[in-house]
This record gives C-alpha cells, structure tokens and sequence, in this order.
C-alpha cells in the first residue's frame, strides 16, 4: 500500500480548504470501508486522505417534531440508524436496508453518505432514500447547493458531486399518515453479500386505506445507477392495491429494469426476483398501514 498523509479537520470549511491545497491527489474518507479497501489494494493512491470523521455537525440524526422532517447527517454509520427506534417505527424501508448491510463491524464503520457517494448499482442505502424523496445537501468551494437523491447518481462509482464538494446530510421530508414502506436485499446469502438485486417500495394510500395516491418502486442493481420503475409507480396510483396489482406492477418494474448478466447472477434471475419481491414489499406496505 502506497503511503499517504492523513488529515483531520474539525468543520466543512477546513476539509474544502484542504482539499483545495491538494485536490489533485486528495480524498476525503468517512468510515473507511469502501475507500481503504481500495487503497490497499492499490486501485487508488491519494496523497492525501481527509477524514470527516470529527466534523461534527455532520453526525446528527435529528427529526424536527414540529415539521416532520428528518435530516440524517452524512457521516451517521448503519447501525446507528439500525438502532434507532424513530427509524425502525417511522421508516421501515431504510431500516430493513441498512440493518442488512455487511457485517455488525462494516455498520459501526460504513456511514450512509459514503454509500451513496461510493455510487455502487447495489449501495443498500440508496434504494430507501429514493422511495422516501430524499434530498441531499451538497457544500464545496462555490457554497451550498441540494440534489435530489434519485438524481445523484450518474454512473457506477459516478456522482454529481464537484470536485472538493462533500455531502453534509440527507433531508427526508415529513412522511403522509397512511404510508407503508420496506426494503429486501435480495441475494443467495443472507450475510456479507452485495445484493443480487435491491427492491424497495413504498405506498401512500388515502384516508380510508384504501386508494393509492403515491407510489415509489426502487430498483438496485436493476441498471448502471440505482432506479424508479416510474411506469409501475403510475400504474398504481388511483388503484385499490391488492395482490392481483402488484403483480402487475411487478411484471411493469420488471420490464423496465435493465438487468444484466455478471458474476453474481443471471439477468433473467434477477428479472423475476424483482416481478416477485415488487409484490410481496408491496404487501407488507399494506400491512404495515393496517397495523398502525
Ligand atoms: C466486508 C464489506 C461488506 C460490505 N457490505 C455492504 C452491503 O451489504 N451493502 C452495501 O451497500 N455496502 C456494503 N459495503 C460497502 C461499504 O461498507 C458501504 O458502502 C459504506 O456505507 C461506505 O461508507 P464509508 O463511510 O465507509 O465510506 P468511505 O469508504 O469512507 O468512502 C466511500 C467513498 O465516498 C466518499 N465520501 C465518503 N463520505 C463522503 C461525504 N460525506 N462527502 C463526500 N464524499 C464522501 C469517499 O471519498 C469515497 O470515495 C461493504 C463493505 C465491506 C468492506
């Protein structure tokens, strides 16, 4: 492994200034545990590697009781979203992603925001904050700007991030009374394993339970970038959900991932696990609204 200096700022603004000295040969590191991985293995040689790790105000995961809304810091790890009652109650699709990620040692380490900025097709994280209309607060050199998180991504391990920019938090807006939601990382193992393919979805339905009125269905690793099966989110709204539509939008979700075949899995597998698991996230959506 190619040596480098390590840099610990305590605020945003000395990790863009040192970036900026550096830009060309640094990078900044949360948890370490995609970034390290890399270094070790020689596929990355920073010169510089600036921890956020002390940066504190990146580490709150805070739910504003008048608004609703959610801001989850970017260096918050898996397991303390695990672990956190407000997550596990108020947004179960994010819990059953990040509760699955890696091993209990890969949790304490990994952080959501390096997830989403490693910019894996099978990052856990991602799928979640999509369905629950997440946005991503970005700050670097030119000052503070948002992106939707649907629209972070623009290829494997490529994001609309600037250079020197970091991502501060994730915003979720306040959540529709009525609304279910949950997540399967769908692979041979149970543990340790990147998802075969990651499916979570997400239902709004109206007062009396019974319409649709909004509808998120998430794919990862169903395309180069996680994805919306936006044709079957449409086809649901207005329905009355029953098993006999979400098959249905299973099939439509199916038909508009672009799987492929890799080392891990066949595309047809993949195809059908997405037909299958659309329905049944799309059922324990439904449970989980008449269980409330
Ligand atoms: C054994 C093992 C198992 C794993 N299993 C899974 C799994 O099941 N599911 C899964 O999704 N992932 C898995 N991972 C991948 C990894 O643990 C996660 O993606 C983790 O969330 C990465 O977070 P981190 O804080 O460690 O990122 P780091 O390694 O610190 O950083 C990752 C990248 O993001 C950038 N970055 C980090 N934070 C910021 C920020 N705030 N602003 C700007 N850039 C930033 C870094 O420069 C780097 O390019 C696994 C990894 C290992 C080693």
């Amino acid at each position: 492994m190619k040596a480098f200096k390590y840099l610990s700022p305590e605020t945003i603004e000395a990790a863009i200034f040192f970036y900026g000295e550096h830009s060309e040969t640094a990078k900044y590191m949360a948890g370490g545990t995609d970034i390290i991985v890399k270094v070790k293995e020689g596929w990355m040689e920073p010169e510089f590697l600036i921890s956020l790790k002390k940066i504190r105000e990146m580490g709150h995961l805070i739910k504003n009781k008048a608004s609703g809304e959610l801001s989850i810091g970017a260096l918050v790890t898996h397991a303390i979203l695990e672990k956190s009652l407000m997550i596990q109650n108020d947004y179960p699709i994010l819990y059953d992603a990040v509760s699955n990620i890696g091993s209990l040692q890969v949790r304490n380490m990994g952080t959501i925001g390096g997830n989403l900025i490693n910019a894996v097709p099978s990052a856990d994280g991602a799928i979640p904050l999509i369905a629950l209309d997440g946005v991503a607060q970005l700050v670097g050199p030119e000052g503070e700007r948002s992106c939707p998180i649907k629209d972070l991504f623009l290829a494997p391990y490529e994001t609309v991030l600037k250079p020197g920019e970091i991502l501060k938090k994730i915003i979720i807006p306040p959540q529709a009374p009525h609304t279910g939601s949950a997540y399967i990382k769908f692979g041979r193992r149970a543990a340790m394993e990147l998802p075969l393919v990651g499916i979570g979805v997400l239902l709004t339905l109206d007062s009396h339970d019974k319409i649709c009125t909004k509808a998120r269905i998430c794919l990862g690793v169903a395309a180069p970038t996680p994805m919306r099966a936006y044709d079957a989110e449409d086809f649901l709204i207005g329905k009355t959900i029953n098993k006999k539509i979400l098959i249905q939008a299973g099939n439509m979700a199916a038909d508009q991932s672009k799987v492929r075949d890799s080392i891990r899995g066949k595309a047809w597998h993949r195809k059908e696990m997405i037909r299958v698991h659309v329905r049944r996230m799309g059922l324990k959506c439904l449970e989980l609204i008449n269980n409330r």
